[in-house]
């Protein structure tokens, strides 16, 4: 599939609003009901899964409310309660820089702008991006590993540097629409376009897709492959290759609803509930599979 630059960008954007329709309820898996929550959280997610984030968090919310409290927190004790999520000692000092740091320049509130973020202790632009999308409501790309992965099978960049795949990514796609690309593309990548094995067989984008076949096209076996529940009463879409008949832009919704046996579901974890912005509830398993949000 060769692209001109506008063949890339309307393919780029009929990719995300097929994925928006197919992921309505994506959303930040990380627990949190302000700003420095998800701060926190999003930099404790480093090198773990969300679903483990989301198990030490209420400790830890409960323990240190606030930026003041994380500044003096007793570095054992801050060690034992983030433990599980591993690193644990590099990221206790990065959430006690944190909480000086915010003290210190910030007045002990987390600012609202990317240059401000970006000093902080610990914040990427990456993580400032979670931040600014889902506590702030301004719209960021966030290129976390899945992120990265599946843009480059879209071949929507083939830029390796997550700074240069947000700018490629973000002259294709409107920025209204950053946020919610960032969840529905890192919900694909958890759930279907897995790093080792892609369900294409019962991938959504497939006839959109120029990777399409770097994994299992077979629609039954893709589906033991799926990783998630899609949504309620929701059935995988019965995914068929690419042709020269069936153009690109065509692409079926998702079919008709299907009893929940149908789906593979691997470990399901309910998410415990709405974020800051008052997403909803996850009705999905979550992955397995470590990402560095
Ligand atoms: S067709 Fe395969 S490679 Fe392409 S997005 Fe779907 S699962 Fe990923």
């Amino acid at each position: 599939m060769v692209d001109d630059a506008l063949s890339r960008v309307r393919r780029a954007r009929k990719i995300y609003r097929d994925l928006a329709a197919f992921y309505p309820y994506a959303h930040c898996e990380l627990d949190f009901a302000t700003p420095l929550q998800l701060l926190v959280a999003t930099i404790l997610s480093a090198q773990t899964t969300d679903v483990g984030v989301n198990k030490v968090t209420p400790d830890l919310f409960a323990r240190y409310p606030d930026a003041a409290a994380l500044a003096g927190a007793d570095r054992e004790q801050l060690e034992a309660l983030i433990k599980p999520t591993g690193f644990f000692r590099a990221k206790a000092d990065s959430l006690i820089k944190l909480g000086d740091a915010l003290v210190e320049n910030f007045g002990g509130e987390v600012p609202r702008r990317m240059a401000q973020l970006v000093t902080l202790p610990g914040v990427g632009r990456k993580t400032a991006n979670v931040v600014l999308g889902n506590a702030f409501g301004v719209p960021g790309i966030t290129v976390d590993t899945h992120f990265g992965r599946l843009v480059r099978r879209w071949h929507w960049t083939q830029e390796e540097d997550p700074v240069k795949v947000e700018a490629a990514v973000g002259a294709l796609i409107p920025k209204r629409d950053w946020t919610m690309l960032s969840h529905v593309v890192i919900f694909h990548g958890r759930r279907i376009c897995h790093a080792k094995r892609p369900a294409c067989g019962a991938c959504p984008i497939a006839r959109l897709c120029p990777s399409y076949g770097i994994g299992e096209t077979d629609p039954a076996k893709a589906r033991t492959l799926l990783t998630f529940e899609l949504a309620p009463g929701a059935a995988p879409p019965a995914a068929s290759a690419p042709s020269a008949a069936s153009a690109p832009s065509v692409l079926a919704a998702p079919s008709a609803p299907a009893a929940p046996s149908e789906l593979a579901v691997a470990a399901p974890v309910p998410s415990a509930g709405p974020g800051i912005a008052g997403s909803p509830a996850s009705p999905v398993a979550t992955a397995a599979d470590p990402e560095t949000v």
